[in-house]
């Protein structure tokens, strides 16, 4: 049997991961709290609901991807949220990044409802939610991760399962932190180029075939070189995902002094006004403050 799918969070990323579902066959759903970005998929083949709950009463699985863990808050449990529309038997996934406390709450209020709940954050931005190649990191039950292989395959190029709620969503702070501090990194490297007058576009050709040449450093090159950072990822996420890192790594006692002193480069840069830009805009805010335009 085919799943009816219903997916809550048409953002940068939801948008491209609700089209590949689409092409791909699936039976889809939607619902966006600003409504004409789910207007936008009738014509793709998805219907709209008028609300978290409504959605739910209409599908199998309901699948968030949505800004941070107060925003999942709302459209789970808020006045017309998700929890008010489900029946024992269905899955909900969280696709966002949201830390593990919101998820494993999420596993425990859904089960009592006898509803499945994964979560299953991704690591890549809008080109491999495009191109389906994002890696997606599931924490929950198994049989509920196998029963939906099939969604997993269409989105991403690889999919693992770490174990139990709370697991995947750990594996993804992992990820992402080591995503921040290599873009403060990079920018650091081509800050101290520039003061010291290198041609910026010849030191990252050099970096390009070094060891350091991370698929993550090539595909911000074009940017860079433009000083232009619309968002993929937006720095306020990736502000996100490091605070979520250090809460976690305080309860497991893991120390992690770059992660801290990133953070605290992309909390100036939010501060400064680039929270809405992309996460390579930390090479302004690094640049400011060495006094380079
Ligand atoms: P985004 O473009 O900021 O989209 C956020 C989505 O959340 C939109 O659908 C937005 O609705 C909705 N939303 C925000 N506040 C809301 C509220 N109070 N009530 C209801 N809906 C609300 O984010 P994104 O880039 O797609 O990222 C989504 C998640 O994936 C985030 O947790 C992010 O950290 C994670 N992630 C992002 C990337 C990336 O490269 N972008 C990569 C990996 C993981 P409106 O349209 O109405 O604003």
């Amino acid at each position: 049997m085919t799943l009816k799918l219903g997916w809550i969070g048409l953002g940068n990323m939801g948008q491209p991961m609700v089209t590949r579902l689409l092409q791909a066959g699936f039976d889809v759903t939607v619902y966006n709290r600003t409504r004409a970005k789910a207007e936008a998929f009738v014509e793709q083949g998805a219907k709209v609901a008028n609300s978290p709950q409504e959605l739910a009463e209409q599908v199998d699985t309901v699948i968030t991807m949505v800004a941070d863990g107060a925003t999942l808050e709302e459209v789970l449990y808020g006045e017309s949220g998700v929890i008010h529309g489900v029946r024992a038997g269905q899955t909900v996934i969280d696709m966002s990044t949201v830390g593990p406390e919101p998820v494993r709450f999420a596993a425990e209020a859904f089960l009592q409802r006898g509803v499945k709940f994964l979560e299953a954050p991704v690591s890549g931005s809008v080109g491999p939610a495009k191109e389906g190649t994002l890696v997606i990191l599931v924490g929950g039950e198994e049989q509920a991760y196998e029963q939906h292989k099939p969604v997993f395959d269409v989105l991403g190029k690889a999919s693992f399962h770490f174990g139990e709620s709370g697991q995947g969503a750990q594996a993804k702070l992992a990820i992402n932190l080591l995503l921040g501090v290599v873009l403060q990194g990079l920018s650091e490297a081509l800050v101290l180029g520039s003061k010291a007058g290198l041609d910026r576009e010849t030191l990252l050709r050099a970096i390009g075939v070094t060891a350091c040449a991370a698929p993550i450093v090539l595909g911000k090159t074009p940017s860079i070189l433009a000083g232009e950072y619309p968002a993929a990822f937006s720095l306020k996420h990736m502000e996100k995902d490091f605070g979520l890192a250090l809460d976690e790594a305080k309860k497991v006692e893991a120390a992690l002094p770059a992660t801290s002193a990133a953070h605290q480069t992309y909390v100036a840069a939010k501060a400064n006004g680039l929270g809405d830009q992309d996460i390579m805009a930390v090479l302004a805010h690094l640049e400011r403050m060495s006094g380079l335009k």
